[in-house]
């Protein structure tokens, strides 16, 4: 089974409801749903904290400190279509700067549930 991360914007799980990061993302994962194409493994969840600064260094942190590299990193539904946008850095941005210096696929979105 495939192993993935995901990002979500901490601004929306600190002050959302129905999903404070808590379930969207994992069951979308969990059943191979949304933009999972089948079943995987989410080895961590990882909250941006706004202004987004320490974001790239916290992923390392997680590949290192769970010593697994992810097969792909997800950027959650609510940072990646987020209205509005995030001021800071656009989702697109983010995904490109994780990519080039990972290696790893990231995918923009995780779930589709309203
Ligand atoms: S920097 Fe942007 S994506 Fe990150 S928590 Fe703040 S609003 Fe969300």
């Amino acid at each position: 089974m495939k192993k993935v991360g995901v990002i979500g914007c901490g601004s929306y799980m600190d002050s959302g409801y129905g999903c404070p990061g808590e379930w969207r993302c994992l069951k979308a994962a969990a059943l191979g749903e949304g933009k999972f194409d089948e079943p995987v493994q989410v080895i961590w969840h990882l909250k941006c904290q706004c202004p987004g600064r320490s974001t790239v260094s916290n992923l390392d942190m997680s590949i290192k400190m769970s010593d697994i590299k992810p097969d792909a990193i997800y950027v959650s539904s609510c940072m990646a279509y987020a209205m509005p946008d995030c001021p800071y850095r656009s989702a697109e941005e983010l995904a490109m700067v994780v990519q080039e210096k990972f290696g790893i696929d990231v995918i923009l979105g995780t779930h589709e549930y309203h």
